[in-house]
């Protein structure tokens, strides 16, 4: 059966036709590693995996790289504003390179907790300074680069077209611009791809052009390359990443390699909470651990996020992941009374069933429908093994781990009811009380440990 994917640069769902038969090149995007990734951020990380998971199921092999931007690049995408490394080692006190080393930790236990399928390759930014250094030149050579007195800057105008993605009507652009943009700059769209470093920088590299640091873009064009060729198949990532960092990486490919780097460009939408993006400034920032603290494991996150396309927005609230935990308790109950079940149920009737979730996650990752298959499968009145059997394979597309109890992520509700007394005993700085809820705890077969993420619980 064919796969229909959403590609951004046509603005069209098409049939996926990969370069080498039942193979997928794939690079997504990864996290910058200043701060822990909250569930907006994961979001994004739960749609690569089920990408991953629909291609594996269709047969492909896959050969997926993803970067760790763990070099600072600056606040806003448009290179200005401060350096989010540098940020965040000052506000902790320590070497930006020890921020992303436990940054970088924490992002991988999250993609644990969730059960998502990592990618062959993970990458970090600061152990390819020298593939990105050869990427400029070759970019320089070809003519598409200039330089001020401290950066290497990318020329737009250079280019047949710039704004692939979005389509940006650069002329227009030009005519309409104000001069409100970095005066060496020859064109408002023209962005670093290399910038000396001021003495005091703290990440810097001894590079053809002395001490120097990457633009954020280039780091994602020299890693895709190196491990996926001059074109490959995907490019996933946030829809944040459209119209600059994916337009700046189209840019920069064409300028070394005169190609557009993949076929096919997929972008997850937002999670938003009551309708605004989830930041710190707006308080309403969750965690897993957050959500674990309230009684909900990253099972239940990622059974939340199916209800919701990944091409559109989905709405977090506490009702929300509610209903998702109990639909996710259901579903595993749904699952073991089928399983224990000796109804016969004809092979007509499971194909039907195989060929309609197939159809739908191969309609674009349709979650939302394949969910609503497994649902009909459940509440067959028939019980039998071979619907569980079924559940179990449409489970190598869930991640749901519907044939496992009690992981150690599910905590009783009696042990949140201590880990909420124990935590308000140390919002009140009362370490006694802190301390014999935690041996309370412990006596109850429970481990907790005190991060700076706040504080977890494990079974012993
Ligand atoms: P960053 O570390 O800021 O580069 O973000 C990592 C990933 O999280 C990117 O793919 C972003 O597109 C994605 N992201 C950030 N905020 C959200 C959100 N509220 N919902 C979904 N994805 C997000
Ligand atoms: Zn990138």
């Amino acid at each position: 059966m064919d796969i229909f994917l959403y590609n951004t640069l046509t603005r069209k769902k098409e049939v996926f036709k990969p370069i080498e038969e039942k193979k997928a090149k794939i690079y997504t995007c990864g996290p910058t590693v200043y701060n822990f990734a909250h569930i907006g951020n994961l979001r994004a990380y739960l749609f690569m995996d089920t990408l991953r998971r629909v291609l594996k199921y269709n047969g492909y092999t896959l050969t997926h790289a993803m970067n760790i931007t763990d070099v600072g690049h600056l606040v806003s995408d448009a290179d200005e504003g401060e350096d989010k490394m540098l940020k965040a080692a000052r506000r902790e006190n320590k070497d930006p390179f020890q921020i992303a080393e436990f940054y970088t930790e924490k992002f991988i236990e999250d993609l644990d907790r969730l059960n998502i399928d990592k990618p062959e390759i993970i990458c970090r930014a600061t152990h390819h300074i020298k593939e990105m250094e050869q990427y400029i030149q070759e970019i320089i050579k070809n003519g598409y680069a200039y330089e001020t007195d401290d950066t290497i800057y990318f020329d737009t105008s250079k280019l047949d077209k710039y704004g692939v993605l979005t389509n940006i009507n650069v002329e227009e652009q030009k005519a309409g611009a104000r001069v409100d943009f970095d005066k060496k700059k020859k064109n408002k769209t023209d962005f670093a791809l290399w910038i000396k470093a001021p003495e005091n920088h703290l990440m810097k590299w001894n590079t053809f052009w002395g001490l120097c640091y990457p633009g954020w873009h280039i780091e994602c064009s020299a890693m895709s390359r190196k491990y996926l060729g001059e074109i490959f198949d995907i490019h996933t990532g946030g829809i944040d990443h459209i119209p600059i960092h994916h337009e700046n990486e189209i840019a920069q490919s064409k300028g070394a390699t005169g190609k557009i780097p993949a076929n096919y460009w997929m972008h997850c939408e937002f999670l938003v909470v009551n309708g605004e993006k989830m930041s710190k400034s707006l308080n309403n920032l969750y965690t897993l651990n957050d959500l674990q603290e309230r009684g909900y494991s990253p099972s239940d996150y990622r059974m939340f996020n199916f209800s919701s396309h990944y091409r559109n927005k989905i709405n977090f609230t506490f009702e929300a992941i509610e209903s998702a935990k109990s639909a996710l308790k259901r579903l595993k109950e749904g699952y073991k009374i089928h399983k224990q079940g000796e109804a016969h149920i004809e092979e007509k009737t499971i194909t039907e069933y195989e060929n309609r979730f197939l159809e739908a996650i191969n309609d674009d990752l349709n979650m939302p429908v394949a969910m609503s298959i497994v649902w009909e499968i459940v509440k067959n009145q028939k019980k039998s093994k071979q619907f569980a059997n079924l559940l179990k394979k449409f489970d190598l597309v869930l991640g749901l781990k519907i044939d496992e109890e009690n992981k150690k992520d599910e905590l009783p509700q009696e042990i949140l009811e201590l880990a909420k007394q124990r935590k308000t005993a140390r919002e009140n700085k009362d370490w006694t009380k802190s301390d014999e809820l935690r041996d309370l705890i412990l006596a109850k077969g429970y481990i907790v440990k005190d991060g700076k993420e706040g504080m977890t619980i494990e079974k012993k």
